[in-house]
């Protein structure tokens, strides 16, 4: 039997946490592709948006002439997963973005742009992922949630907060996004996640 041969991952590095991912996503036997010119989204099996902050990226894409090339790809089933801002840039939706902020868009959601930043900048909690037996170390930095789902997203962690859940792991076909940053915990489940979605998409 021949070998499966390793996904080829874009990994967006333009901004943000770039290293991390990398790394998350070569111990899983990824072959990563940094994406910085739209050359580079060809060949590509799936595309990573790290965290960082998600205006500065939106307009690094714009800059680096990426933005409307990575949109398209997107529209036509580019499998993608988003962190943090990464998950800002996935929304079709956002609360609280500046002015001029513009999304790939992709996940029929509605984000919350520094939504836990108002009463805490950054903080970890334990979290219940669908389909985990064991729970998932979620860090949050200036994290958005997600305020309003479509029909067809599927949230995958919530955290609660008083009498309210907010969704902070959605997918919708193999759009997926977190608030949180698993790449930061040594804990890969998520790219794992990210990887079967691509290999059934593929
Ligand atoms: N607050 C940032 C933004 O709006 C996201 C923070 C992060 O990615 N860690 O893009």
């Amino acid at each position: 039997m021949m070998a499966p041969v390793a996904p080829r991952v874009g990994v967006l590095a333009v901004q943000g946490d770039v290293r991390e991912h990398r790394q998350a996503l070569e111990s899983l036997g990824a072959t990563v592709v940094p994406v910085r010119r739209p050359g580079e989204l060809h060949g590509i099996q799936g595309i990573v948006i790290p965290g960082g902050e998600s205006t500065v990226i939106d307009k690094l894409l714009r800059s680096f002439e990426l933005f409307e090339p990575l949109q398209e790809a997107l529209r036509a089933g580019l499998p993608a997963y988003g962190s943090c801002a990464g998950m800002i840039l996935l929304a079709d939706r956002i609360v609280d973005g500046t002015a001029d902020q513009q999304t790939l868009g992709g996940l029929d959601i509605t984000v919350r742009r520094n939504a836990f930043g108002r009463q805490v900048d950054s903080f970890e909690q334990d979290l219940r992922y669908a389909g985990w037996a064991d729970p998932v170390r979620a860090v949050f930095i200036r994290a958005p949630w997600v305020e309003r789902v479509g029909e067809r997203v599927e949230v995958l962690a919530e955290v609660v907060s008083g009498a309210t859940a907010h969704p902070v792991a959605v997918r919708q076909g193999a759009l997926l996004a977190t608030s949180f940053h698993p790449e930061v915990t040594g804990d890969h489940r998520v790219h794992g996640h990210f990887l079967d979605l691509l290999a059934e998409h593929t």
